[in-house]
């Protein structure tokens, strides 16, 4: 494990114990740090990334501290791969009762000159990957009447951030989409809620700048950057059976920047 998560304090435990947790771009970052968590309280984890290679890091991990993990590839951005995808797990799982849509990616870029390409990679992959992990899993739940699912949304989808219109729209997406799917699936035992993190260190803001990361810390209340165990701790409790009277909440994980 990276030296991060042994000086961390292991997190809140809920009990997750005989529940299986599909958890997209497990493969690094903060989606690394929730199926760690996950499978720390009892889930067995399915994690997604474009690669299985890609997972093996978050599949030993686990396994090394005694839970149950398999990792499968597709992009979560591509329609026809997330069907076959899902079709996989349910072979291997055929109850799933929690959902984390993490992947996610960036492409910054200042509005006027953004390419179409970069637009719609980021709207497909953010966005799009979650309504279709959604749609397949919330069949599932249905059926089962029982399911937790928690979407990754951003700050940037709350407040805007410049360079970020297609991020902060795919996030803003997410918000809304949340809040209706929340009221479509409440009444089948089903919570659906999202996570808005503020600054997290992960590989995708460590390209940028120092500069911009302590320009961050200054404005960020609890003065530092949020680590990826931060998300997963709220990520586990609202995937817990504990959790079912919240559905359809944003709930920021961002040092009070939003506050
Ligand atoms: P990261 O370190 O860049 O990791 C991104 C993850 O998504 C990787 O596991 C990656 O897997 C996966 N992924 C990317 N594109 C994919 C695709 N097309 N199909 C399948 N998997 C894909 O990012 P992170 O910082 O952990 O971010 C995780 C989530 O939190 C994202 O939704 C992000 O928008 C959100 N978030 C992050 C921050 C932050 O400050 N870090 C702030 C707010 C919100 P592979 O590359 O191995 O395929």
């Amino acid at each position: 494990m990276a030296d991060a998560e042994k000086t961390k304090p292991e997190g809140v435990r809920v009990d997750l114990t005989g529940q299986v947790a599909l958890v997209t771009g497990a493969s690094r970052g903060i989606g690394r740090a929730i199926a760690i968590h996950l499978a720390r309280c009892g889930a067995t984890v399915a994690g997604v990334a474009r690669t299985v290679d890609a997972l093996q890091g978050t599949l030993a991990a686990i396994r090394e501290a005694g839970g149950t993990a398999e990792g499968f590839a597709a992009n979560v951005g591509d329609s026809a791969d997330v069907a076959r995808v899902v079709e996989e797990i349910e072979a291997k799982f055929p109850k799933i009762q929690i959902l984390v849509n993490n992947a996610g990616v960036t492409r910054d870029g200042l509005m006027l000159r953004m390419e179409d390409d970069a637009w719609q990679q980021v709207i497909d992959v953010n966005l799009k990957g979650t309504f279709q992990f959604c749609r397949a899993l919330g069949a599932i739940m249905m059926r089962q009447r029982y399911g937790r699912i928690v979407n990754i949304t951003s700050v940037s989808g709350l407040m805007g951030n410049p360079g970020q219109a297609n991020y902060s729209a795919s996030k803003a997406g997410v918000i809304g989409f949340t809040k209706t799917i929340a009221r479509e699936l409440a009444s089948r035992g089903i919570t659906v809620n999202a996570v808005a993190p503020g600054f997290i260190e992960t590989d995708m803001t460590s390209v940028l700048p120092d500069k911009i990361k302590a320009e961050v810390k200054e404005r960020v209340p609890v003065r530092r950057l949020g680590e990826p165990e931060d998300i997963a701790d709220l990520v586990a409790y609202l995937a817990s059976p504990s959790a079912g009277y919240i559905t359809g909440q944003i709930i920021a994980v961002d040092g009070g920047m939003t506050a």
